[in-house]
């Protein structure tokens, strides 16, 4: 097994290398983001290890510049202690699985196992519908080439119905999706913002992708739009 560290932190890089060589791993230490970068394109690693906190590209954005350039070498990303937001930010990126530091060296060694053991399939962090493009980590959103800008509670809108493309959603799974629990859920919040939607990500384009279903609500084509 070959992995990729990617850790600023001298002292923890070169305890988790020893660690792993002496467990029979070869490892690689990667101090920057750009670095790690380079050296997973030009080496073939099994896992990387990725710290978020690093002084120049934060882990988070190298992840998913990896993916969004289809290398799709198993990925752990190394997080603080209760960051949550990191964790989720990470696997929205294309992550595969994290460790919370401080971590116990045979806990990694045995997520490395497990993750080497998997093959390197090709998972787009991206959501893709016809010409609707959504990066769920980047909170960006694409009509064709034109980026378009959406409010957070239209991308929360518009990432559920990119998850269930061509599935009827009812109101209260809309809701559900892009709002939170305190909201008055007999108010036309749904039709209101699938309007804003539409008006951002349809009309504009001249294509219809988010019809309504009468009695059920609404549902976006598999097509993305036509
Ligand atoms: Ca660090």
């Amino acid at each position: 097994m070959r992995i990729l560290v990617v850790e600023d932190d001298v002292a923890m890089a070169a305890a988790i290398k020893r660690a792993l060589h002496a467990a029979g791993v070869v490892a690689d230490i990667a101090g920057l983001g750009d670095d790690a970068l380079w050296m997973v394109r030009a080496a073939a690693y099994d896992v990387v290890v990725l710290d978020v906190g690093l002084p120049d590209l934060d882990g988070v954005e190298v992840c998913r510049r990896l993916r969004q350039s289809g290398v799709w070498t198993p990925i752990i990303m190394v997080t603080a202690r209760d960051a949550v937001v990191d964790r989720v930010r990470g696997l929205d990126a294309g992550a595969d699985d994290y460790l919370t530091k401080p971590f116990a060296l045979g806990e990694l060694l045995a997520r490395l196992r497990a993750l080497a053991r998997r093959e390197a399939v090709e998972r787009p962090a991206c959501l893709e519908v016809g010409s609707l493009r959504l990066d769920p980590a980047a909170r960006r959103v694409w009509r064709g080439g034109a980026e378009v800008s959406l409010t957070a509670r239209e991308f929360a809108l518009l990432e559920a119905f990119m998850r269930h493309a061509g599935q009827a959603l009812t109101h209260l799974q809309l809701l559900d999706a892009a709002w939170d629990f305190g909201y008055e859920h007999r108010s036309n919040v749904v039709e209101v913002y699938v309007g804003y939607l539409r008006g951002k990500l349809d009309t504009p384009f001249g294509v219809t992708s988010i019809e309504t279903v009468r009695g059920v609500g609404y549902r976006l084509r598999e097509d993305g739009g036509a």
